[in-house]
């Protein structure tokens, strides 16, 4: 009786947000790690007594929360930051910029550039809280998933897949049978391996309903029941996809899926923001996931996100990459939601704090492991899930005073006050220095490569 529990890592004296089915916070507690997975949390004074750990990581003064998950990122486009606006301020930016700049951008980077863009991508994404990705389809996705071993997250990698399309460049289109047979390689490639971990798989992917044939989308789905592994696509993401989809085939874009059979829990469809009533039925019935990226969502429509949520859609949060709007920061996504959600789903009803932001974390915390499928594997802290886990500076001003550590997390905390990064029971950054990359080696490199690659790229959307 009473033996302590010997265990590898104990993160202790913090107060622990769990985002458990009961929201439980502990204060003064303590996280026990033993392998990969949480094997008791509690107070720190039952700890005390309770707990033999290899190593103890002190959280006073600090938040112990599950780690957060992007349910939609371009890992290729990274190294693209900033550079639309850039270019802006030279000459007319060409529209639409998914097809002049990001796509061109993809098809010239080498497998080194990408595993560049995913080293500097998941370090980053470590550095603001995020320990579980979902990568929409890029190219050299096998470097990605390289690059995520070496920097310790969590995540799902994808091809870019495109089989059709006006203005594609060529060399970005493929052969249905080539893109259907790239795809099912690339998830049997990356299944069981990851080194003895489940950490990184691969999922499939469809760019989206323009630029992928009927064909090609019947066949994905069929991989995907018989793989067990999601789809990655983009869905009802701007007025031009819906009026292509009324004129090809008289549907709307979801319906237009589920009449080709291919709408059903392997699906996870980033945005899906223009949804009619119909649609939005049609996703409750049959549960593909859906992913709200907030930085963009609401230059395309009122994204009804409350309303999901409510009705169980299986939803998360995504930055859509860094090329885009430049933080892959998921709690500042949450704080754009919430504002986003209360202008188009509360204010107009008197609703008030529609979604207050304790929600919307649940959503970036459980709701992206639900969204993923993963959800009985991590999303929030309960032992026996996988430890991935943030410990979050709670004492800087703009945090005082600290009544309610969820608040805190919830409202106040940006990525940057994350200061120790647990992925798989592995402590991959500490006080904010990172343990699995060498950061002035990026640097070193990205200041190296950038400027021939920009160069090409400058020249060839001149
Ligand atoms: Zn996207």
């Amino acid at each position: 009786m009473n033996v302590p529990k010997k265990v590898d890592l104990l993160l202790s004296g913090c107060d622990v947000v769990t985002i458990d089915g009961k929201n439980s916070v502990i204060r003064d507690g303590a996280v026990a790690i033993k392998g990969n997975k949480i094997a008791w949390i509690g107070k720190v004074s039952a700890a005390r007594r309770r707990i033999a750990a290899r190593s103890t990581i002190d959280g006073r003064g600090q938040i112990a929360m599950p780690g957060l998950v992007d349910a939609h990122v371009h890992t290729a486009q990274t190294l693209l930051r900033g550079k639309i606006a850039e270019i802006g301020r030279r000459r007319q930016v060409k529209i639409p910029i998914w097809r002049n700049y990001y796509i061109p951008f993809e098809s010239m980077l080498t497998d080194e550039d990408v595993y560049l863009s995913g080293l500097l991508c998941y370090a980053n994404m470590i550095s603001v809280g995020t320990t579980c990705f979902a990568e929409a389809g890029g190219p050299h996705p096998d470097a990605m998933g390289r690059a995520a071993i070496d920097v310790g997250i969590r995540g799902f990698v994808a091809l870019n897949t495109v089989d059709q399309g006006v203005g594609v460049p060529k060399t970005m289109i493929a052969s249905t049978g080539k893109a259907y047979d790239g795809n099912v390689a690339l998830v049997k490639r990356w299944k069981g391996t990851g080194q003895g971990t489940d950490r990184v798989q691969a999922w499939l992917a469809l760019r989206q309903i323009i630029v992928c044939s009927p064909e090609l989308i019947k066949a994905m789905s069929g991989a995907a029941r018989a793989l067990d592994v999601k789809i990655h696509t983009h869905l009802c993401e701007g007025v031009y996809e819906i009026d292509y989809a009324l004129e090809k085939f008289g549907k709307r874009p979801t319906e237009y899926l589920d009449d080709l059979g291919a709408l059903d829990r392997h699906m996870h469809c980033a945005h899906s923001v223009l949804l009619s009533a119909e649609e939005m039925d049609l996703y409750v019935k049959h549960r593909p996931s859906a992913c709200h990226c907030a930085f963009n969502n609401y230059h395309i429509g009122p994204h009804r996100l409350h309303e999901m949520w409510r009705r169980g859609i299986d939803i998360g949060l995504g930055t859509d990459g860094a090329a885009s709007w430049g933080s892959l920061d998921i709690f500042q996504v949450a704080h754009m939601a919430r504002v986003g959600q209360q202008a188009v789903m509360g204010t107009p009803i008197a609703y008030r704090n529609v979604m207050p932001s304790e929600e919307i974390l649940k959503v970036a915390t459980n709701g992206g492991a639900r969204a993923l499928g993963i959800e009985k594997a991590i999303g929030s802290l309960e032992v026996g899930k996988k430890a991935d886990i943030l410990l979050v500076d709670r004492s800087q001003l703009d945090h005082a005073p600290v009544y309610d550590p969820y608040f805190v997390a919830a409202n106040t905390v940006v990525g940057r006050d994350v200061r120790t990064v647990v992925v798989d029971g592995n402590v991959v950054m500490k006080d904010r220095e990172l343990l699995t990359v060498d950061r002035q080696e990026i640097d070193r490199r990205l200041a190296e490569r950038l400027p021939k690659l920009m160069e090409r790229f400058d020249a060839m959307t001149a």
